[in-house]
């Protein structure tokens, strides 16, 4: 039986951590300020600093180096955060996810009113 009570395994903690960073990519602002771009580079930074798997946190800050978060409008940060998973998915034999579904997925629910 999976219980909810115990720490985090690398899955589960994965899991956990692309939903919260696909759902704050879903409700970026689509007109971000200097400040809301340079806080949302920040925070990506400094995320990949003290992400608690140190292989995956390792990884990540290579990626952002090679691909730096694109910032500028809800589409650009939720299309690169798309392109970021999905080059973990190939490093880890997971399937790609389509990235023109991103925004059904992770902000308005699929378009058969699965989610409502
Ligand atoms: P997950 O990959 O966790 O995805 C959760 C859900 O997101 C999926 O069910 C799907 O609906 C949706 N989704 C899938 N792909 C996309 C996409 N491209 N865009 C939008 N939505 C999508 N694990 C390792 O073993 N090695 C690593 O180096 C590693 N690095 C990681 C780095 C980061 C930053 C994070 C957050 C996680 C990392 N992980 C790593 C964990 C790994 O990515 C998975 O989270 C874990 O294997 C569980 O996978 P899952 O099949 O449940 O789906």
């Amino acid at each position: 039986t999976f219980r909810t009570d115990c720490p985090l395994d690398k899955d589960e903690l994965g899991r956990s951590s692309w939903g919260l960073l696909h759902t704050i990519a879903a409700k970026y602002p689509e007109n971000p300020t200097r400040t809301e771009q340079k806080d949302m580079t920040s925070f990506f930074t400094l995320f990949s600093k003290f992400y608690p798997c140190d292989f995956c946190a390792e990884d990540l800050r290579k990626e952002l180096k090679a691909d730096p978060p694109q910032i500028a409008s809800q589409e650009d940060l939720s299309q690169w955060l798309c392109r970021l998973h999905n080059r973990v998915n190939n490093k880890l034999g997971k399937p790609e996810f389509d990235c023109s579904k991103v925004n059904e997925r992770w902000r308005d629910g699929w378009a058969d009113g699965s989610c409502d």
